[in-house]
């Protein structure tokens, strides 16, 4: 039976876990999480909604579209395994502007978007009285692009079932820090690890060798390989090993908010504004908005600060004026994780056998997170991934930048 360890249970570790656990092959999982202050699965928004983005980058854009269109098969196949709460819910989503000519825009591209990602569902255009009665509490002057196939999902709530459909898989789970355990390779030794384990898929370096396990608060524990997950967290994880992994990352804070009499929200649609903020409602009232973008803050620091609630809250009341009634909660702090050219990275680190990685979610990891978590678990089991991953190799994060 081969042995494989994930590192980190966020939303890509616990969907990595997931589809190891549920393979025909023989392996034994172990899941591994340090739970730190900050870490963005506990923290995100839960927008699935990439067609509308204005991003041309066309990577990115391919691996969002298929994370997206992932959910309908992922959250089916976790209901029939008698995971009924993954959070997730396709209410559609307004993305708003006061001009008629971008909500013209916007729509040629939805259009367009379609034909290769027919998931979108509907589209249509709102005018602002239509678009105030599927979001009562939005201000005036918004007109609205309607996509029917978006959705929004409980990043928890989805991380959970994950792992609760693992351990029914018999995968284990341990809560702590793990350090990797390493079989360092002279030049010579190295070279034939390369050419017998890998076929020489990696180029051989001087530094480098086998991953063979983790150390857990003193526990060893052995594996035939180690997926490290890690998002924010990553590059201290693998620098011991001399792999300078670019990982950087962008603090969050978002505000949870709770209505009064507001039992429809449930089914209200995400609403994605011309700015970078958003607002998304959930069951009985419960609203949240958000989040800060801030960039060149410590990883230490998840504290909530006065300025950016007042951020958060001053451009949500503009936005939906209807907030003002509302009673604001818990605010949580995430660290989006990314890597260099905004674009996730998936594969084997060069150098060493037994290691396989994937992180720079960014902004977007809960919509790609589920699909690159099953494209990690086919890398570790040696099969062919759902689409090329040229374009994310792990070399383009590795190095001095
Ligand atoms: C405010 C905010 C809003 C967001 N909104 C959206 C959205 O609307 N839509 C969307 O698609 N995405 C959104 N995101 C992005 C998304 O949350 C992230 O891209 C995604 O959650 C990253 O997942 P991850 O598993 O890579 O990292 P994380 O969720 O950070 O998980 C990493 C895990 O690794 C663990 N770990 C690290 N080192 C170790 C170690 N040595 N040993 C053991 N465990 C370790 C950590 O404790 C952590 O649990 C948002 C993010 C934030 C912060």
């Amino acid at each position: 039976m081969k042995k494989m360890i994930v590192v980190g249970s966020g939303i890509l570790g616990a969907s990595a876990a997931y589809h190891l656990s549920r393979s025909a092959a023989d392996v034994h999982v172990t899941l591994i999480d340090a739970k730190h202050p900050g870490r963005a699965t506990d923290a995100a928004a839960g927008i699935i909604c990439p067609w509308l983005s204005q991003r041309r980058n066309q990577a990115w854009y391919r691996l969002a579209k298929r994370g997206a269109r992932y959910y309908a098969q992922l959250t089916e196949e976790l209901h029939r395994l008698g995971e009924h709460d993954t959070g997730y819910a396709r209410v559609g989503a307004l993305s708003l502007h006061t001009d008629p000519a971008k909500i013209e825009q916007m729509r040629k591209r939805a259009e367009q978007r379609r034909e290769d990602a027919p998931e979108i569902g509907e589209i249509e255009v709102l005018d602002n009285a239509r678009v105030r009665e599927l979001f009562p509490l939005l201000g005036e002057g918004y007109h609205a692009v309607r996509v029917s196939g978006a959705a929004r999902v409980d990043g928890r709530a989805l991380r959970d079932a994950l792992i609760s459909a693992a351990r029914r898989n018999g995968a284990e789970v341990v809560e702590g820090a793990a350090v990797l355990e390493v079989e360092r390779a002279e030049r010579g030794e190295h070279a034939q690890l390369d050419k017998q384990e890998r076929g020489g898929e990696f180029a051989a370096t001087d530094a480098g060798g086998r991953v063979t396990g983790v150390i857990v608060d003193g526990r060893r524990l052995p594996a035939d390989e180690v997926i490290v997950c890690a998002g924010a967290w990553a590059g201290e994880l693998l620098r011991p090993l001399g792999v300078h992994f670019r990982v950087t990352y962008q603090k969050g804070q978002i505000l949870h908010m709770q209505m009064p009499n507001e039992r429809s929200s449930g089914r209200w649609p995400v609403v994605i504004p011309p700015t970078d903020q958003y607002l998304l409602s959930f069951e009985d009232g419960k609203m949240v908005v958000g989040a800060t973008h801030e960039n060149g803050v410590e990883l230490s620091d998840t504290r909530v600060t006065a300025g950016g609630v007042h951020e958060v809250l001053s451009k949500g009341l503009a936005l939906a004026p209807g907030l003002a009634d509302g009673e604001p909660g818990e605010v949580r702090v995430g660290f989006r994780p990314f890597t260099p050219g905004f674009l996730p990275v998936i594969g084997r680190v060069p150098g060493w056998a037994g290691l396989i990685t994937a992180n720079g979610l960014g902004a977007s990891g809960l919509t790609m997170g589920p699909f690159l978590g099953r494209q990690l678990a086919k890398l570790a089991l040696g099969l062919e991934p759902d689409l090329p991953l040229d374009d994310y190799a792990v070399e383009k994060a590795l190095g001095e930048g």
